[in-house]
């Protein structure tokens, strides 16, 4: 079976996540939809909320798997049997960014290999940050989140 893990905080999961994960579906098999947890990082959804809204938006798609995870993704994998991991860019910042950590894991792992997607112009500046700050600040997020993120009730 061809696994593949789109870890992210998803501090809320948005449609820039929707389509990465919807791209690389019919590549794999299955697609751990893996919430990392960062014990020093402060997020605005829990890890329970963020687990029920993936839970519901992916309910009917079986090849899409949530759980979440702590330490480091390369383990992660290793556990899980998996072998290539997907993330998304934006621009050049995240290029960088990204390189080193793809390349931290395939030096930690080996046999990991990170698969990237480039995001569609209209989705590029779509970001968890901004939708948080809109949220915080009472505003309606929901033209960025997928239906059972924007229609979740904390
Ligand atoms: P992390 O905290 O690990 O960066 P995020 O939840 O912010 O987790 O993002 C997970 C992945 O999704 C990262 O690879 C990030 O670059 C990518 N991503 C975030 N927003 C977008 C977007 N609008 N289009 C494409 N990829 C995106």
């Amino acid at each position: 079976m061809k696994k593949a893990i789109f870890p992210g905080s998803f501090d809320p999961f948005h449609n820039g996540h929707l389509d990465i994960l919807t791209r690389a579906l019919p590549l794999f098999d299955e697609i751990v939809l893996a919430i990392g947890e960062n014990s020093s990082k402060k997020y605005l959804f829990s890890l329970e909320q963020r687990l029920e809204m993936l839970n519901k938006q992916f309910a009917d798609e079986p090849k899409v798997i949530v759980k979440s995870y702590s330490g480091l993704t390369a383990r992660f994998c290793e556990t899980e049997g998996i072998k290539y991991i997907l993330r998304g860019l934006r621009s050049g910042n995240d290029f960088d960014y990204e390189k080193s950590i793809a390349q931290l894991n395939n030096a930690i792992s080996p046999e990991l290999d990170t698969v990237f997607f480039i995001s569609p112009p209209h989705l590029s500046h779509v970001s968890s940050s901004i939708v948080r700050e809109i949220m915080i600040n009472n505003g309606d997020a929901r033209q960025f989140l997928p239906e059972a993120v924007g229609n979740y009730k904390i």
